[in-house]
């Protein structure tokens, strides 16, 4: 299904609509606070965009020094082309420590590869830790937004669902009763869970470490208490210093929820007495789209969701509209790249303002790419109905006799068709406008009459 009609779909609920896109205005303005309240914002967001220069062009040598350096603070490095590739590898690791229950923090990566469905048929029990997650995993549907998973779902909703799953009392929306809810049934799959898995917010190539930031502790919770952490992290996660996460930590917190800082910044440099840690890396397209120039820095991306949170479209139309593991603008330029045929709607899912270009931490010109895998999609095709339309239109313009013969015929045609043919499902645009009124002459005759 393509995303207008995906997204009609989310608007047959418009008092739904209108809250989602309130509720993610509201973070939106959290984060403008936030960003204001620091004056070397938009210093802070050139230096993070020139590292992520400097690790795409550099992106071989700094992969390699990161595995040596891993390594060497005993970290065991896998590569994986591909998503099957990572689930075979991790699915290994779980085979060699016989485990069949494992607790996962939030990873957009994990998603890609669609990890959960892959593990569970292979008899592994998954758990997302992360609430928001958790709740949508409960539900069976994917994350509908990179930060906030399960920002679509009301208080209801989700009061509904815990007593259903979790047992608690009926009609109870009391946000801090469900999280306690929550917490205590997390509680009992952190203590069973032999093996933990993470993301990977910032890899270090300088000394082979990483970072993961979560507001829950949920990750740290579940890899404290596992005797195997197991991190998934894409490619392009890489950072060339550690001095450089004071640069990414202040953007990636203020940019996604308005917050100074993440509550959980944790660094991962080594195993502890008696544990395993592993490091899957992960290409899966990501070399390909670094390969096309006008789009490679997409790979910029720090994943903050603020691209999300101002687009007009996105806040009207819902993260499942988009059919794709990162949705928004970000989405709307990342899959193309993987199957441009499938995801050919998402980049017209755009007004094409530029506000995802302004508040991106990392600079990426995300409404330009937006514009260019547009041509690209219509290069793509053959002749379409916009297409067609347009030639049509260049036929018409271009030959004075024609286009004021048709001017004519418009102006008489519209004033006699009935509604049902003027406003049908050819005139998608009528759907939801009025027709303007049509006047009585033309502009040329009228300033003929008036030019004196
Ligand atoms: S493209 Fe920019 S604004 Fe959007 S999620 Fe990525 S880093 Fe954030």
């Amino acid at each position: 299904m393509s995303h207008p009609v995906k997204a009609s779909e989310f608007l047959k609920d418009p008092d739904k609509a209108k809250w989602h896109d309130e509720t993610l205005w509201f973070v939106r303005d959290k984060r403008d606070n936030s960003s204001k309240g620091i004056p070397e914002w938009e210093k802070l967001r050139d230096t993070a965009s020139q590292i992520k220069d400097n690790v795409l062009a550099n992106l071989d040598k700094y992969l390699l020094a990161f595995e040596e350096k891993a390594k060497a603070n005993h970290i065991h490095v896998h590569w994986a082309k591909d998503a099957e590739e990572h689930n075979q590898i991790v699915l290994r690791i779980l085979q060699k420590h016989k485990c069949k229950a494992i607790v996962k923090s939030k990873s957009i990566l994990t998603e890609e590869c669609h990890l959960n469905p892959f593990l569970e048929k292979h008899g592994v029990d998954v758990v997302d830790t992360d609430l928001g997650e958790r709740i949508v995993q409960l539900l069976h549907q994917p994350p509908s937004h990179i930060v906030l998973p399960a920002i679509h779902l009301k208080k209801g909703e989700i009061s509904d669902l815990f007593h259903e799953k979790l047992q608690t009392e009926k009609g109870n929306e009391d946000p801090e009763y469900l999280t306690h809810a929550a917490r205590t049934h997390l509680r009992e799959k952190f203590l069973a869970a032999k093996v933990a898995i993470t993301g990977v917010n910032f890899a270090v190539a300088e000394t082979g470490e990483f970072v993961v930031c979560t507001n829950e502790g949920n990750a740290d919770m579940g890899v404290h208490l596992a005797d195997v952490h197991i991190a998934c992290m894409g490619i392009e996660k890489i950072i060339p210093r550690r001095k450089d996460l004071g640069v990414f930590l202040r953007l990636l917190a203020r940019s996604a929820t308005g917050q100074p800082i993440t509550n959980y910044n944790s660094h991962f440099r080594s195993p502890s007495p008696g544990k395993e840690l592993h490091v899957v890396l992960v290409d899966n397209g990501r070399t390909k789209q670094l390969a096309r120039e006008k789009f490679k820095n997409s790979l910029k991306c720090i994943r903050c969701g603020a691209c999300m949170n101002t687009c007009p479209i996105y806040r009207r139309s819902g993260g499942y509209s988009y059919g794709s593991v990162v949705p928004g603008p970000i989405g709307s330029i990342l899959s193309p790249g993987l199957d441009i045929k499938k995801h050919s709607t998402l980049p017209f899912a755009s007004t094409l303002c530029g506000s995802c270009s302004d508040v991106c931490p990392v600079k990426i010109n995300i409404h330009e790419q937006l514009y260019e895998w547009r041509q690209e999609i219509a290069k793509s095709q053959g002749l379409n109905i916009k297409k067609l339309s347009m030639q049509i239109a260049n036929g018409v313009f271009s030959v004075p006799f024609a286009y004021q013969m048709s001017g004519a015929l418009l102006r008489g045609a519209l004033k006699i068709l009935p509604n049902s043919i003027a406003y049908s499902g050819i005139n998608a645009w009528g759907k939801q406008r009025e027709l303007p009124e049509v006047p009585q002459e033309t502009f040329k005759n009228w300033y003929k009459k008036n030019k004196a």
